[in-house]
């Protein structure tokens, strides 16, 4: 056996090196199961202190890595005592360094090291603008290039810190459109006529494995996993990967046969894909589908596959939430005057399915609560650097997508 293996959920079978499906066909995610059992976290100040349980063979240069630490003032509003944030955004103070912001860093550090690794020097990925932003700042430490594909509504989320060099990166929009089913639509077509190696999104091991450092943290900083874990989704690879790592935790006998901590997932009203589904209730994706948190507008999240978000949530005894852009915005305005920092608009959704939850008892007072607050300080990242928006490469006509090949 190698450092891991990946192993299908559906059918049980391992697979070397890093592939996103199972070879028998499968729909099933593929979980990678590390040669290294037990939790060994060193030094390093990085996401990269759990190499043992990331899908690399060597540390990357990067400070992208979540930071754990009590947060009292907003704990004492929510009548919690033991209320933790796990943050992945900018904020120097705490020793967050996350260089665009949100946890999307965690992602895009070991998969584009995993794709060195392999050879892979090109990766193509459709993006709301957070994962585009993380891929395209890491990509210039790696010498990978990145082809990026965005709604055109989220353009102006493609800022850089000014300083970072550009020439890695390919950007593409497609005009006139806000939610990003296009893009992937655009991407999927590239990536197949022209064979660059796909991203892969929640079947990306890397990225998962990644995000599952913001537990492995917890876990490190708290000496055991915390109860509850919060959480806003999209696609639901962070919560997957929250999941994942817990379990991995568990195998080390963390906490004795203890259950995994429970998940408590959040999505913005209208765009309630998962949250409906979960319920067992049909959603319609909304005529005006503009939404607070934007980043969490995902049509298409693996909700029904084996390993997928139904999973999860029953392993870990979950459940789900619905917060409206009121909620959602007077939570982060609340948590940034206790706590004195930005939330991005998906932890502000989050933090609002936290106070939902404290005020329905879904939560005891003793318990300990960790919040990932997946992306914030992004108001302090922009008065550090002076930012610039990425001038697209192309923009494609959403309606005459199937002529790209001509503009190519
Ligand atoms: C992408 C994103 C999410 C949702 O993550 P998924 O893994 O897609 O569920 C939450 N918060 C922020 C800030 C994000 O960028």
């Amino acid at each position: 056996m190698g450092i891991f293996e990946l192993v299908c959920l559906e059918c049980g079978q391992r697979h070397q090196g890093l592939t996103t499906r199972c070879r028998g066909g499968c729909t099933a995610l593929l979980r990678s199961q590390y040669e290294e059992r037990s939790f060994r976290p060193t030094q390093v100040p990085s996401l990269f202190r759990f190499l043992d349980w990331l899908p690399c063979r060597r540390e990357a240069e990067t400070t992208a890595g979540p930071v754990v630490f009590p947060c009292e003032r907003f704990g004492r509003r929510l009548g919690l005592d033991r209320f933790h944030c796990a943050f992945s955004g900018y904020w120097p103070e705490k020793g967050a360094l996350n260089p665009t912001g949100t946890f999307k860093d965690l992602e895009a550090a070991p998969t584009l090291q995993s794709l060195v690794e392999q050879g892979i020097r090109e990766v193509l990925l459709a993006s709301a603008g957070n994962t585009a932003r993380a891929f395209a700042h890491a990509a210039q430490s790696f010498d990978v290039k990145v082809f990026v594909v965005v709604p055109e509504a989220m353009l102006n989320r493609m800022w850089l810190p000014s300083g970072a060099a550009t020439g890695t990166v390919r950007l593409a929009v497609v005009k006139g459109s806000s939610d990003y089913s296009e893009a992937i639509r655009l991407s999927e077509e590239i990536s197949a006529r022209y064979g660059i190696h796909p991203e892969g999104g929640a079947r990306n091991v890397a990225r998962r494995d990644g995000l599952g450092t913001v537990m492995l943290e917890a876990a490190r900083v708290l000496g055991r996993l915390p109860d509850h874990y919060f959480q806003a989704v999209g696609s639901g690879t962070g919560g997957i990967a929250a999941h994942e790592a817990a379990l991995r935790l568990l195998g080390d006998k963390f906490r004795n046969g203890e259950p995994p901590p429970r998940l408590h997932l959040s999505q913005n009203a209208p765009f309630l894909p998962l949250f409906r589904a979960w319920k067992g209730e049909t959603w319609e994706p909304p005529l005006d589908d503009r939404v607070f948190a934007s980043v969490l507008a995902n049509r298409n999240p693996p909700f029904a596959i084996r390993g997928g978000v139904a999973d999860t949530l029953r392993a870990s005894r979950g459940t789900m939430y619905a917060v409206t852009d009121q909620e959602a915005m007077a939570a982060g305005r609340e948590f940034s005057e206790l706590e004195g920092i930005d939330l991005e608009p998906a932890a502000a959704v989050a933090a609002a399915s936290l106070i939902q939850a404290a005020a329905s008892g879904e939560i005891r007072r003793d318990e300990l609560v960790l919040l990932n607050v997946t992306g914030g300080g992004l108001d302090l990242l922009r008065r550090d650097f002076t930012c610039r928006v990425l001038e697209p490469d192309l923009r494609f006509d959403a309606s005459t997508l199937s002529a790209f090949e001509n503009i190519l």
